[in-house]
């Protein structure tokens, strides 16, 4: 089954978020965007997060503003490795320096692009706490359109409930 869609629940473990978000902070201070990943296993319409990925990148600033680069071969490798794992892709997460919003470069050269799968979006290049609320959240259609998810769809593994639902 190479499609998520089907997914209702992603479980998230609470330092998955943690590590990811001082990763794109730190890279926040430095004036740079940065992404990382969350990998894991779907078991029928819950996926568990298992794994941050934090990929090789580069961030680059131009007079439009900062971006964050994965390479191709980058991406190969590190599918291969979770391939190997028996794990896949569920998610990107990467920082903006102001208000969080997939732009049409998100859209576009998006890094996790199976079916289901989705982007989330930090703020403020990541100076608080992981928050879903703050969070934008999009997901990739059939048709390869990005559009807005709820929030309700994740959870903090191991501590029930919802998280950060308006
Ligand atoms: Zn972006």
């Amino acid at each position: 089954m190479n499609d998520f869609s089907d997914i209702q629940a992603v479980m998230v473990p609470r330092e998955v978020l943690e590590d990811g978000q001082a990763f794109m902070r730190a890279a926040g201070k430095m004036g740079r965007e940065a992404m990382v990943l969350w990998a894991g296993k779907k078991d029928s319409s819950t996926f568990h997060v298992t794994d941050l990925v934090i990929p090789e990148q580069r961030g680059i600033s131009t007079d439009d503003g900062v971006c964050v680069i994965v390479e191709g071969t980058e991406l190969a490798r590190l599918n291969m490795e979770l391939h190997k794992r028996g794990l896949k892709f569920i998610a990107q997460v990467h920082s903006h320096p102001g208000a969080a919003y997939h732009s049409n470069t998100d859209d576009t050269y998006a890094v996790v692009t199976r079916i289901g799968c989705f982007s989330l979006v930090v703020p403020d290049f990541a100076i608080r706490s992981f928050s879903f609320r703050e969070t934008a959240i999009y997901r990739i259609n059939r048709a390869g359109q990005w559009l807005d998810a709820p929030t309700s769809l994740f959870h903090i593994a191991g501590e029930g409930g919802y998280y950060g639902a308006c």
